[in-house]
């Protein structure tokens, strides 16, 4: 994988992430259905966003490790207007903030859940989506357990 500063996907009108090079493991582990992220080698934490350094211990040694893909809802606002032509037939949309079982929070959005039924504290799971054929977003849905 390259990294990548396109915006916008011509094929669906959708803007994209950029990847920037430290970024790409987690972007390759999204393409097979994984979230990995960075753990402290040092204290053990695992941090999101990615970054060069523990923001516990300020380490800068660490692996990237599988996490269980598995969370709890921690907040998220519902969007009502549509900031570019690709959400005018999708909102209203939740972006969420998903805390998981390892520590670290992802803003993401939550799938298959009706704007009403969302509920802090909620147990949600990982979700992916094939936005292109690059790149894989990480999204979450209720937990089935
Ligand atoms: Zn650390």
């Amino acid at each position: 994988m390259e990294p990548s500063f396109k915006m916008l996907d011509e094929r669906s009108g959708r803007y994209l992430p950029f990847i920037y090079p430290e970024e790409i493991p987690f972007w390759e582990a999204a393409k097979q259905r994984q979230i990995r992220l960075q753990r402290c080698s040092s204290c053990g934490r695992a941090w999101y966003p990615i970054g060069p350094a523990c923001p516990f211990c300020f380490s800068m040694k660490f692996e990237w490790v599988a996490m269980s893909g598995r969370g709890t809802l921690h907040n998220y606002v519902v969007f009502h207007k549509a900031w570019t032509p690709w959400f005018e037939k999708r909102v209203p949309y939740a972006v969420v903030q998903v805390e998981l079982e390892e520590g670290p929070r992802l803003t993401t959005n939550l799938l298959d859940c009706p704007i009403g039924d969302i509920r802090i504290g909620m147990q949600v799971e990982a979700a992916y989506e094939d936005v292109t054929d690059e790149i894989t977003l990480v999204q979450f849905r209720p937990a089935k357990r």
